[in-house]
């Protein structure tokens, strides 16, 4: 689990607006403005509920930790592979030139 933000899938999820409110945007970027406490769109600078986009940063973030779990174990398993291809190639090696030296 994310050690930043930790989203709990097992509650009810927010409702989610409707494309007719105000604050539905499909662009990915957004500006926090500090000093009026809002979120905003940075391509179109539509009004944002920041609830929502803080959920969606928090699944995002959440689905690429997980996606970074499986690309590390992915990794290992391919390393372990390499490792094994390697002695598998230093023996053969070895086996030819003992051959090599017999003939
Ligand atoms: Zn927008």
């Amino acid at each position: 689990m994310s050690d930043i933000i930790t989203v709990d899938f097992t509650g009810e999820r927010p409702a989610l607006e409707s494309k007719r409110s105000g604050s539905y945007c499909r662009h990915a970027q957004v500006v926090v403005d500090d000093a009026t406490r809002s979120v905003k769109c940075k391509a179109c600078g539509r009004p944002l509920d920041a609830w929502r986009v803080l959920w969606r940063e928090a699944t995002n973030q959440t689905n690429l930790f997980g996606r970074l779990q499986d690309l590390k174990a992915r990794i290992a398993r391919a390393t372990d592979e390499l490792t094994e291809i390697n002695r598998q190639l230093r023996n053969a090696k070895a086996r030819l030139k003992r051959a090599k030296e017999r003939t």
